[in-house]
């Protein structure tokens, strides 16, 4: 077949530009991700084998070889792992078909620093040759099959395929180095690459015609903890994990017993690009008996503990396991609930001892790890106890439950929270100001994932997690704290003013509200809306309404703050002749202020900036 020339997904061309036109800084990397990618190439070959050894027969010794051609300004890269067909070619190395593909373009800035994390994670890892080479070749051969194919490209839009040729299996990535790049010539330099971020692949690497190998070739995991150094770990954890930053936590552990198993996890110090994709998927590596499974098996940890990167491997699953009966392997179940308690284990630990740093930790993952709280009943306690959350007392730290509780009010019976977007649009709510006023301490959940777990748990040391913005507050038994809030603002309005205003509203305002009512848990201002305790919660409600999963907002509550100023004046005024005439404007504009304090948008802008506009003529009228 002649050669024939192709496109390129148009999300290829684009990260191409980037990676040829503004990663310099750590243009080395290039040489790791494609060893990273002969190393999985021949890792992958090796589990074919267990149920097909023809496939590696004439060849059995896995090798990557390096060589250099100085005349020709080019450096290959060889395998002899498992190798592409034509259509792999095509499918791998033009096309990115992995899911957020184009969420993750969009979040290329340019900026090369950052680019650079970004593209190590996404494991765009081929495409990092054009780093230092202004024309890539591949020729590969599949193994098992007869055919090799040359994919080549110079990364500008285009490449092309064309029939080749190739002594047995594997793939030669052939890099033909721009002018500027001639270091990567070198026989040391090289050595040095290979050996700070290659050194543990399980693979041999050589130099061509050199018998010493350039790398350790041993599984990193497999070592005693004490053998192995820091930079060992993170030279790992960059290869496993495709990432660039260090490891926040470490943990390596062999279990012996009923069941035996090595892991070697780490957790990131950096949240990845694409932790809250909806697919949650983990990126740690199943191996058995050093052999290379899956990195595709959802069962072996759980979606809220997808930010490990690592690898575990079991000595008791058979070698010749299929993937297909990983899913209903004991062993496998009994692998992932010892991780999962091994991890919460450490994390406990960190959060005990090093409070700082685990706050590192919960900044970046604490939102998932919540999942696991609304979706693990076993482990909720365990995770529970490791939560850590702001609060009306805590300012910028963050707390655990415990802190909460052991903090609570005499007298005080639920653990109160307050929902929402922001911290500083919770922390404005005027539902806080009656809690406040008594020190009673209301947790700020400023997380999605917060309106599931709380809910599902209800109790923490047996006390009810309670909302603040919806039901009664039950305040009136908690002393206020200073005594001054209380009595500057002197008598309220009589009962039956309060009474006759409150029935004035409700007549006005309609199937607008569901309710009004006289509140315990303003101070300050003189409305606020809470849900009834029978309907959703505001917020939760209004995060459904903004998913399309709700029509409409169900009518709140408007309560009301007989202390406030304004309230007391309606209040005599509803007990005047013509009050409902007077007042109908007011209770509008009441209910919308609530909302505006809530920050939902008004059913009918128009009327309210009327209204307003009315009562503020009239006010200056007043003091003229
Ligand atoms: P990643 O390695 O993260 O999947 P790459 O862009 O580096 O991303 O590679 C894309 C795909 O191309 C790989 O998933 C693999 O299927 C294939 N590939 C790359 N290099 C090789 C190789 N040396 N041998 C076989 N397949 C390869």
């Amino acid at each position: 077949m002649a050669e024939e020339t192709l496109t390129f997904q148009a999300e290829v061309s684009r990260l191409l530009h980037i990676v040829a036109n503004s990663l310099y800084s750590e243009k080395e990397i290039f040489l790791r991700e494609l060893v990273s990618n002969a190393s999985d190439a021949c890792d992958r070959l090796r589990y074919l084998v267990l149920t097909d050894p023809k496939l590696t027969e004439d060849d059995p010794e896995f090798r990557i070889t390096l060589s250099i051609d100085k005349k020709g300004r080019s450096l290959t890269i060889a395998d002899n792992g498992i190798g592409m067909d034509r259509e792999d070619l095509v499918e791998n190395l033009g096309t990115i078909a992995r899911s957020g593909t184009q969420a993750f373009v969009d979040q290329l800035t340019g900026d090369s620093s950052k680019d650079v994390a970004l593209i190590g994670q996404f494991g765009v890892g081929f495409y990092s040759a054009f780093i230092v080479g202004d024309r890539v070749d591949v020729t590969s051969r599949k193994a098992g099959g007869e055919q090799a194919w040359t994919w080549a490209s110079d990364g500008s839009g285009k490449f092309s395929i064309a029939e080749a040729e190739r002594d047995s299996r594997g793939t030669s990535v052939t890099v033909h180095l721009k002018k500027s790049e001639r270091e990567f010539l070198e026989p040391d330099r090289l050595r040095h690459i290979v050996k700070t971020y290659s050194d543990h692949i399980p693979i041999p690497i050589r130099l061509d015609g050199e018998d010493d190998k350039l790398n350790a070739a041993a599984a990193l995991w497999t070592l005693p903890r004490k053998d192995v150094s820091k930079s060992q770990y993170k030279e790992f954890y960059h290869h496993v994990g495709h990432a660039f930053d260090d490891p926040w936590l470490t943990i390596h552990a062999r279990a012996e017993g009923k069941i035996e198993y090595t892991l070697l996890l780490f957790v990131p110090s950096v949240r990845p690009f694409d932790l809250f994709h909806p697919e949650r998927r983990h990126r740690v590596k199943l191996y058995v008996k050093r052999v290379f499974i899956t990195d595709d098996y959802e069962g072996l940890v759980p979606p809220y503990l997808r930010f490990l990167r690592g690898v575990i491997d079991s000595e008791d699953l058979l070698l010749n396991v299929s993937r297909e009966l990983l899913q209903t392997s004991p062993v496998l179940t009994r692998i992932k609930s010892a991780v999962i308690r091994r991890v919460l284990t450490e994390l406990k630990k960190k959060a005990e001892k090093e409070p700082e740093e685990f706050a590192k930790f919960w900044e970046n993952f604490g939102a998932v790890i919540k999942e696991g709280i609304y979706e693990d009943p076993d482990q909720r306690e365990n995770l529970l106890k490791i939560a850590r959350l702001r609060s009306t007392a805590s300012g910028d730290e963050l707390i655990s439950l415990d802190n909460y509780v052991e903090r609570m009010k005499d007298g005080q019976e639920a653990i109160y929270y307050i929902s929402g977007e922001s911290l500083e649009g919770l922390r404005r709510s005027p539902q806080l100001e009656g809690f406040v006023a008594r020190g009673v301490e209301v947790l700020l959940l400023t997380d999605a994932v917060d309106e599931f777990w709380v809910p599902a748990v209800q109790q923490y040391a047996d006390k009810s997690f309670t909302s603040v913005t919806q039901g009664a507050a039950d305040l009136d038994k908690l002393p206020l704290q200073d005594g001054d809030a209380a009595e500057g603002d002197g008598e309220g309005p009589s009962d039956s003013q309060t009474a006759t205003l409150i029935a004035l509203l409700k007549q006005t305002l309609g199937d607008a509200v569901k309710d009004v009512r006289t509140s315990e848990r303003l101070t300050d201002s003189a409305v606020c809306l809470v849900a009834d305790e029978h309907d959703l919660d505001m917020h939760l409600a209004r995060m459904l309404k903004q998913q399309g999963q709700l029509s409409e907002l169900a009518p709140r509550v408007l309560e009301i703050n007989p202390k406030h100023g304004l309230i007391k004046s309606l209040a005599q005024r509803a007990t005047e002749k013509g009050a409902s005439d007077a007042l109908e404007d007011a209770a509008h504009l009441l209910l919308d202020q609530a909302r505006i304090a809530e920050g939902e948008p008004l059913p009918d802008s128009a009327a309210f900036s009327r209204r307003l506009a009315d009562a503020m003529m009239k006010s200056i009228a007043g003091t003229t």
